[in-house]
């Protein structure tokens, strides 16, 4: 029995590896178990290769703009091979600086699986592992495709893999991995058709979908909205997707299905600890995280809040500055997180949707809301419009809620978000001098 370490934490993803490299930095003893690579989905099948893809995307549609205003230049495919070389190349760089961070600050890394023997011990490959604090991180996985023939789907995991570009895709599910891949593919020339049971980005505000609506319609991506997918099947033409429309989808090369993420706690055997588990198996935490069980913690994806890299950390690192810190009331305020959704162009927001702040505030709410071309579309003839918005809410026009979509909109967002997070009204927005000529003065001069 290995019985020294004051923590154990499962899971070497963006949770996990925050939760051990601040304990470890606040003096706690470590080990960490990962059987697979350190750095989890965001690093390896998740954030960082879907960014590198996301700025291929960029790059591929500043050539189309930059021959549309006057260069000497002729759009050129992305040779994908070599693309994906320096893509892995970068994903290595981030993982190697993990397992160097783990060895400088003296963390156990165990690369075995391991799962409960009873609330305060593990066993990972034939050794057992005893401590006061065991943290779950396990992360989560695609939604499988439970339809016939769903096999012959690949999900994001299987995107990552491709070694080329696929002419014809069919994708299924407009949240934020499907409207992100399919506005990647499109830019680097796949011929793209999105299937969605409803409409797109149902979770944010409604003006977010139905911009990105109309700019992936002017983009050429199809898109057929309250289509639920029955199936999938496979001819010498290639894959179809059997819809309750009944009309023929496809043929496609490749059919995506991103329907959203499942929690791992399958291997953990949670049962021989207690730990209780919600309706999709998420870990019941509270807002500590806190599981049932005294001494068991669960963060990140496995514990059902929002599954965003950047809330893993934060929740990672509240937990070990509360556990080993000296700062008892420490964990994360889950109000106001902002989210960048990376279709093309980029759509971000933060705090409450409009649909959201009527519920909350009633007749209080007040919108305000633009659309415009930016600069460089209208230069290259682009005529599709972006959209900002601001919810405001009761007698002072407090900023409950920012949305938008354009370019520049993901880099835009963050300092926005300490705005809304520091209780802005829409006066303090209107007093803000405005940067003249951005998109972002949108932000500052609505009326
Ligand atoms: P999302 O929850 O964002 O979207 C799921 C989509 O699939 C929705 O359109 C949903 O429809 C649809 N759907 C769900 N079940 C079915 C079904 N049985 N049949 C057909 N359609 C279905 O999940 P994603 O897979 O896109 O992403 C998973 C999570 O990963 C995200 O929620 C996010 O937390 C994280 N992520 C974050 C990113 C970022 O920060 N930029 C990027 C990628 C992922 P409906 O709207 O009708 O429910």
């Amino acid at each position: 029995m290995k019985n020294d370490p004051d923590l154990l934490v499962i899971g070497g993803g963006s949770g996990g590896l925050a939760t051990a490299i601040r304990a470890a930095w606040r003096g706690a003893k470590v080990t960490l178990f990962e059987p697979h690579e350190l750095g989890g989905t965001c690093v390896n099948r998740g954030c960082v290769p879907k960014k590198a893809m996301w700025l291929a995307a960029e790059l591929a549609d500043a050539q189309r703009m930059a021959e549309a205003v006057g260069f000497d230049v002729q759009p050129g495919l992305l040779d994908w091979a070599t693309f994906i070389g320096h893509r892995e190349a970068y994903v290595l760089r981030a993982r190697t600086s993990y397992a160097n961070r783990l060895r400088e600050l003296g963390i156990e890394h165990v690369p075995a699986p391991a799962h409960f023997i009873d609330a305060h011990t593990l066993r990972a490959a034939d050794a057992d592992y005893r401590a006061p604090h065991i943290v779950i991180a396990t992360g989560s996985r695609p939604r499988g495709l439970e339809l016939p023939g769903g096999d012959l789907a690949i999900d994001s995991d299987g995107f990552f893999k491709l070694a080329r570009c696929p002419a014809r895709v069919g994708i299924i599910g407009g949240g934020y991995i499907g409207v992100e891949l399919a506005g990647v593919l499109r830019a680097l020339g796949s011929r793209v058709e999105l299937i969605t049971r409803g409409g797109l980005l149902s979770r944010f505000d409604a003006d977010l979908g139905d911009a990105l609506g109309r700019m992936m319609k002017a983009e050429g991506i199809g898109h057929h909205e309250g289509c639920a997918v029955r199936g999938v099947h496979r001819d010498v033409q290639g894959l179809w997707l059997d819809c309750t429309d009944h009309e023929p989808h496809g043929p496609y090369d490749q059919v995506i299905s991103a329907i959203g993420r499942l929690p791992n706690v399958e291997s953990l055997q949670l049962e021989s600890a207690g730990v209780r588990l919600g309706k999709i198996n998420e870990i019941v935490t509270d807002d500590f995280e806190n599981t049932s069980v005294d001494g068991v913690y669960a963060l990140g994806d496995v514990n059902g809040k929002p599954a965003l890299t950047p809330v893993a950390i934060a929740a990672g690192r509240q937990l070990a500055d509360r556990l080993f810190g000296g700062k008892p009331d420490a964990h994360l305020d889950y109000s106001c997180i902002p989210s960048v959704v990376f279709s093309h162009p980029p759509a971000g927001t933060v705090g409450l949707s409009e649909a959201e702040a009527r519920e909350q505030y009633g007749d209080t709410v007040k919108i305000r809301s633009t659309r415009f071309t930016p600069m460089l579309w209208s230069l290259a003839g682009r005529e599709s419009t972006t959209m900002m918005k601001l919810v405001c809410a009761g007698e002072d026009e407090r900023v409950v809620g920012l949305h938008g979509i354009g370019p520049g909109m993901d880099e835009m967002l963050q300092g926005f978000a300490v705005a809304v997070r520091m209780g802005a009204t829409y006066a303090d927005f209107l007093k803000t001098v405005a940067i003249h000529p951005t998109s972002a003065e949108e932000f500052v001069t609505m009326t």
